[in-house]
């Protein structure tokens, strides 16, 4: 059963080994992705604050060596959901299942003056130049601003609005800066109360400001102001932006979405068309967009597929669980475990702040470079 996997992020990875593990050379996947290697979500935050080169945050794909894995580094051209079928730089592949795990992209000119006005942080060239910005700056007002909903990982602008306080402190411009940070929700972390409350504890701890409810609709960059959707400018020196996301243009021409996101069965991650999964940020699933999600929905359709080569069904449904770790500034993270079950409000834990944490995510990011890439990876970033 030919098996193929297109994205090899946190979802593709994820499922990749989890087959290799279980079959071996008698595995037949096809893994592909465009890129030269792997990213964290989080390592983008590790640059822009200068606390790694953007060279170490890439894990190389030429270092995944699997068996029953065959990876092919090309561009995912068309995809033909009803035949199975992808066109890709290096081919084309027809599967017996096809999952698509290709993600989120971002479009920064979906925002007017992004491009020009302010630095979107998400991908490691927009984070790179942020980093730039920041070493360039000499005080002045920060604005952290989310531009439009759905975005990856919630917990993201928090961080990069409490990173900031500690870089303005350690260069002696802290007082000569503001921070502040537009959200489109009520709180940082809707699904998170307790965490939210311990995010708005520490803004206000360091003079942070929060804006919710709201979204940055444009950046007018001659004047250096953001405006806000509702009309409201927002002035600023240092504009740091969540951009725009949308789904890769292969997967909006495959005919696979609704809404912008490819609809899928919460529970078994299938789509509408048979043989095909979709995990991760490409899917509208109901999670927020992040890699431990892509990650647990990736184990679910493993283990479905699993059950398939070997003649049988799976009863693995996916549960919406994710522990992730948010930075807290003062050389602290907590972790967020929450859950998210069709027709229940989600609800989790939230763990103090700590050094020990700092520790624990670090320990996330490695056993996963581990798991994914083989005892020989590199573990930085
Ligand atoms: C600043 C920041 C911090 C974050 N922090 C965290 C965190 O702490 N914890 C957490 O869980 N998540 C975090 N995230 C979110 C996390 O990075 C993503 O949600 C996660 O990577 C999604 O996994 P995925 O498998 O769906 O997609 P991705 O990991 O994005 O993988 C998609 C893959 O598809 C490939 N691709 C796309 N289009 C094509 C094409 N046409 N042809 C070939 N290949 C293609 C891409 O190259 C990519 O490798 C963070 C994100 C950001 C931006």
């Amino acid at each position: 059963m030919r098996i193929v996997v297109l994205g090899a992020g946190f979802g593709g990875l994820e499922l990749t080994a989890s087959l290799s593990d279980e079959f071996g050379d008698a595995l037949d996947l096809v893994l592909i992705d465009r890129g030269e290697g792997f990213v964290f979500g989080f390592s983008k935050l590790d640059v822009m604050f200068g606390r790694i080169p953007p060279e170490a945050a890439l894990h190389r794909y030429t270092d995944l060596v699997r068996p029953g894995v065959r990876f092919v580094n090309a561009e995912v051209r068309a995809i033909d959901p009803v035949g199975r079928r992808v066109q890709t730089d290096a081919g084309s592949f027809d599967a017996d299942v096809l999952v698509v795990a290709l993600g989120a992209e971002y479009d920064p000119a979906a925002t007017p003056g992004l491009i020009d006005g302010g630095n979107e942080f998400y991908s490691v060239a927009g984070a790179t130049a942020a980093r730039e910005a920041l070493e360039r700056f000499e005080g002045g007002r920060v604005v952290v601003g989310v531009t439009s909903t759905p975005f990856k990982c919630p917990p993201a602008p928090s961080e990069t609005s409490l990173l900031p306080h500690d870089f303005l402190v350690s260069r002696g411009l802290r007082e000569q800066s503001s921070i502040t940070q537009v959200m489109p929700f009520g709180v940082p972390i809707p699904p998170a109360p307790d965490a939210s409350r311990a995010i708005l504890a520490a803004f206000e701890e360091r003079g942070i400001e929060f804006v919710p409810g709201r979204l940055v609709a444009a950046l007018v960059p001659h004047r250096q102001v953001a405006l806000l959707d509702d009309g409201t400018e927002l002035p600023y020196d240092l504009f740091l932006g969540i951009p725009a996301h949308r789904v890769p243009a292969v997967v909006a021409a495959s005919g696979m979405t609704e809404g912008g996101w490819i609809p899928v069965d919460s529970l078994t991650l299938e789509t509408r068309f048979p043989g095909v999964y979709a995990v991760g940020d490409v899917t509208s699933v109901g999670t927020p967009k992040a890699g431990v999600f892509a990650e647990g929905q990736a184990e679910v359709v493993a283990a479905r597929i699993a059950a398939q080569i070997r003649g049988g069904e799976s009863p693995a449904t996916y549960d919406g669980r994710g522990v992730c770790y948010m930075e807290f500034g003062a050389g602290r993270v907590a972790e967020i475990d929450v859950t998210f079950l069709m027709g229940q409000a989600p609800h989790g834990t939230f763990g103090t702040p700590s050094e020990s944490d700092v520790a624990e995510k670090e320990r996330f990011g490695t056993s996963r470079l581990t798991r994914w890439f083989g005892a020989g990876s590199s573990t930085s970033g």
